[in-house]
């Protein structure tokens, strides 16, 4: 599995998808939630709820 490249914290498929998802679709690199929310000026919380919310539309990069 890969890590984060900024603090290289272990990554979970879910971070993954999330980067993928609002970052760049064919990324090779990735953020971890933390990171990626520092990024996007917003907190992991509400980065946690994207991914519930895109896991509840079934999106293909949030596997159940
Ligand atoms: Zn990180």
């Amino acid at each position: 599995m890969a890590n984060c490249y900024k603090c290289k914290k272990e990554l979970t498929a879910d971070e993954i998808g999330l980067f993928r998802k609002t970052v760049d679709r064919m990324a090779d690199k990735f953020l971890c939630i933390d990171c990626l929310a520092e990024h996007f000026d917003t907190t992991s919380e509400s980065l946690y709820e994207m991914i519930k919310r895109l896991r509840s539309t079934g999106c293909m990069l949030f596997p159940k």
